[in-house]
């Protein structure tokens, strides 16, 4: 837990979202600016605070994470999406606790 990071008080229920999963090890929540129709975030409970920090004894909670975005996605509708994790400030990262982005549901995506 990192007292100034919005992520860990999201998790701690500090600050409200739309939650649609929880588990010991990762809550996912709708992204509050949402850029597609459906856009929600996978994020671990555990303070990571990017790709880039992570080492092989993140493996099974970083599977876990792609793993639950098929699942999660299926229960918001989608038959296929989009996954970003954007990783340190070049790559567009802008909450220092890691989270697996999921998009889809009809709007335009960019060609990327
Ligand atoms: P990043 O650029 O770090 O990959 O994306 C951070 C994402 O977190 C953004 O899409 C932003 O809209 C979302 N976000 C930031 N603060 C909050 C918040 O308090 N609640 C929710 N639900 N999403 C947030
Ligand atoms: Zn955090």
């Amino acid at each position: 837990m990192s007292t100034d990071c919005i992520f860990c008080k999201i998790v701690q229920g500090d600050i409200p979202s739309k939650r649609i999963y929880e588990d010991d090890d990762v809550i996912a929540f709708h992204d509050i600016h949402p850029i597609t129709k459906v856009h929600f975030l996978i994020v671990p409970k555990q303070h990571i605070e990017s790709l880039i920090s992570c080492g092989s004894q993140h493996q099974a909670l970083l599977g876990k994470m792609l793993l639950l975005a098929p699942e999660l996605a299926k229960q918001q509708g989608l038959t296929g999406f989009r996954t970003m994790i954007n990783t340190g400030r070049e790559g567009g990262q802008e909450v220092f606790h890691i989270h697996m982005h999921v998009f889809g549901g009809g709007n335009t995506l960019p060609k990327t």
